[in-house]
């Protein structure tokens, strides 16, 4: 189990719905231990994925490269990505498989229905596939 705080979880449903009918899409910052994984902050970025956005999400580079040097010397780091499906469910669609490049990487996906959020999942990216991770409020 992951913990996902009430504060993260309202903070991912508004930006997933004032981004509707596109993807929102931004940076998971926390630590990985030898405790779990534990996430500290949700970094919104803009989706640069142009005409597709609708559909499609791209984190913005210069934004990633920007939080990375930031977090260079502390015990934080990035440790995954976020983001909506405007009309879909919260599951990796074939397109999120063949992104995802980041070994262990934390993904949440925010699906919508008609513009509402519906369920967050957690997926943990292993070698060639996504597995399911519980996102429990931790209270
Ligand atoms: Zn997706």
């Amino acid at each position: 189990m992951i913990r996902l705080s009430r504060e993260h979880r309202a903070q991912l449903r508004a930006e997933a719905e004032s981004a509707w009918p596109e993807e929102c899409c931004g940076l998971i910052v926390g630590r990985k231990g030898p405790d779990g994984t534990e996430i500290s902050s949700l970094v919104p970025t803009a989706n640069v994925a142009g005409a597709d956005r609708h559909q499609r999400f791209e984190v913005d580079p210069a934004a990633h490269l920007r939080l990375q040097r930031k977090l260079r010397g502390t015990e934080e780091a990035v440790i995954g990505v976020y983001h909506s499906h405007p009309a879909g469910p919260a599951v990796p669609s074939a397109h999120d498989l063949a992104r995802a490049i980041e070994p262990g990487w934390l993904w949440i996906i925010v699906g919508l229905t008609d513009g509402r959020t519906g369920e967050i999942n957690g997926f943990l990216h292993r070698a060639g596939g996504f597995e399911p991770v519980e996102l429990g409020t931790g209270d």
